[in-house]
């Protein structure tokens, strides 16, 4: 699918060595096969970013996002970590700074500029695209439900959503450090019963399981 695509990334701001998803040729001078491969590789997870450029290749959602990026008339550039940047993106929805699909990360604006307020918003959407890997198509409804479920239980469509907590939700930018979405009231006094139960449980399996240490002391 590469060169599909050659004309879109020339606007290449990462190091070729961090962009490319796939194994670079070897050089003809290349080093003899007893070199560590450590030696010939920066450190980090490239075999993980590399196979989930290969799976989001295959269950297709990466070549849905070049298409929905390329609907939206987005330019599209090769990004860090085997992601595609989508930048300059026209439609107005999904109402979001970034969005992904596969490894496409798709923008109104640019990666530079949501950067200089969401350092790592690559990251995050890196974890999103972890997530199309692992689930494929599913990923749509999964996170509908999950997106729903967090509205309803805290008015929040990301603060309680399983798939944004999992990707960070301060390097998303929608919560600042530190910062929690309380659950409604009705969730919050269910929860709250939930936790005061496991207390209780967990309280009389302690006493149970001290007399039971105690009778075998005692006998
Ligand atoms: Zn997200």
């Amino acid at each position: 699918m590469a060169p599909m695509w050659t004309p879109f990334s020339s606007r290449r701001t990462q190091p070729r060595q961090t962009a490319r998803s796939t194994p670079r040729p070897r050089p003809a001078t290349a080093r003899p096969r007893t070199a560590p491969r450590a030696s010939r590789r920066p450190a980090g997870p490239l075999p993980w970013t590399r196979a989930r450029g290969v799976l989001n290749l295959l269950n297709l959602t990466t070549p849905l996002g070049i298409a929905v990026a390329l609907v939206g008339r987005a330019r599209i550039r090769r990004g860090p970590h085997g992601l595609w940047i989508a930048e300059g993106y026209r439609f107005r929805y999904p109402m979001a700074g970034a969005f992904t699909v596969g490894n496409v990360v798709t923008t109104a604006s640019t990666i530079g500029r949501l950067e200089r307020v969401m350092p790592d918003i690559l990251a995050h959407e890196g974890r999103h695209a972890s997530q199309y890997a692992v689930l494929g198509p599913a990923f749509f409804p999964l996170y509908s439900a999950a997106a729903g479920w967090s509205w309803a239980v805290a008015g929040h469509s990301a603060a309680h959503d399983h798939f944004e907590t999992g990707a960070g939700l301060v390097s998303g930018g929608y919560l600042l450090a530190g910062q929690q979405v309380p659950l409604r009231g009705l969730f919050r006094d269910a929860a709250g019963a939930g936790r005061r139960l496991r207390a209780l449980l967990g309280r009389r399996g302690g006493r149970s399981r001290a007399g039971t240490a105690t009778r075998s002391r005692e006998r």
